[in-house]
């Protein structure tokens, strides 16, 4: 009989504590360059056509450096708060937190499937990013940047909540189309788009009740207020950080049009906190627009830069260009590169 071998031992890796590699910091006079991607929203599993549309370019952008030897840190992540998720959850029967966690999760493998190296990865839904929008809050609020303002939308009152766009649908008010069940931010078969309040015979997707009309109390950012600084601004950012032709004539179109005041805060339970008494049942919208994951994106950036102060930002832009990329991004001192 063969001698018996002593057991061995079976160490299980996963168990090791795992040394978390050093945090990537800007390196003095090194070429220290971020690349971000726009955020992909969290409530679908992400297609081919995403990962062209958004995280691809930035990929290979950052392969270059990476060869080039410069100091480059690659960051995306899911994007995770808003109506989409809300809705998304009301139709999987689930709560948004349940929804953002599998749908990462799914993001996240697909992502690695197609060796897409981020230096990180990460969520909106970060604790960090609570902290740095409530920071920006707070910024604007002592420089006096915000007001109130009354606005009307629609609540049901057997959900108890102001209904976002989408989850209205009521007879679309267009001459000869008189489509049944039109959303509230776009009729689906004469694809104009509507405000809710526009809707004939508006019901409430879930409980499929009248919704009324009610006011609403929000807080809107006094972009006017900042036009000659940002007009100052624009015009020694674009030379010094050699803006493309087309970043410096989508800002000049935007600011020809004159900067109007902005809804910063919304009627939701999934997202950053007002940090406000009177407005802390609300969310702050770091959506400004509809384009969402632009703005978002910028946060996110914005959010890296102040915490590491990294010089030489490039931003890839993917297929989204928005007068907030410019504001935010251009803020750092850094220069937008469109791919
Ligand atoms: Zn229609
Ligand atoms: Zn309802």
């Amino acid at each position: 009989t063969r001698p018996k071998s002593p057991n061995p031992k079976r160490i299980n890796l996963s168990s090791l504590p795992m040394a978390s590699p050093p945090p990537k910091l800007p390196i003095p006079g090194r070429r220290n360059i971020l690349i971000t991607s726009a955020l992909p929203y969290v409530n679908n599993v992400p297609h081919l056509g995403n990962i062209i549309g958004c995280v691809l370019s930035a990929d290979v952008f950052a392969r270059y450096c990476r060869l080039r030897g410069y100091n480059a840190i690659y960051i995306c992540g899911t994007d995770e708060y808003g109506t989409a998720t809300e809705t998304k959850a009301l139709e999987e029967k689930c709560s948004p937190k349940e929804i953002c966690d599998k749908y990462h999760v799914i993001h996240d493998e697909v992502y690695k499937w197609f060796d897409i190296k981020f230096d990180k990865f990460g969520r909106t839904s970060a604790p960090e990013q609570t902290e740095v929008c409530q920071a920006i809050f707070h910024k604007l609020m002592e420089n006096k940047w915000l007001t109130e303002n009354t606005m009307q939308q629609l609540y049901c009152d057997t959900c108890e909540r102001f209904l976002a766009d989408r989850l209205v649908e009521g007879k679309c008010p267009t001459e000869g189309c008189n489509y049944e069940a039109a959303r509230g931010d776009q009729c689906e078969n004469c694809s104009k788009l509507l405000n809710p309040t526009e809707l004939i015979d508006p019901k409430c997707k879930v409980c499929k009740n009248a919704p009324r009309i009610r006011d609403t109390d929000h807080l809107f950012l006094e972009l006017p207020l900042l036009s000659d600084k940002l007009v100052n601004y624009i015009n020694n950012t674009s030379v010094a950080g050699m803006w493309s032709q087309n970043a410096i004539q989508a800002t000049n179109a935007w600011l020809k049009e004159g900067l109007k005041q902005r809804c910063i805060t919304r009627d939701l339970k999934w997202g950053v906190p007002v940090p406000h008494e009177k407005y802390k049942d609300k969310v702050w919208a770091y959506q400004i627009s509809r384009y969402s994951a632009v703005m978002h994106l910028s946060y996110f950036s914005f959010m890296i830069v102040c915490r590491c102060s990294m010089s030489g930002l490039m931003h890839q832009l993917g297929t989204y260009l928005s007068q907030h990329h410019i504001r935010l991004i251009g803020r750092s001192g850094g220069r937008i590169l469109i791919m």
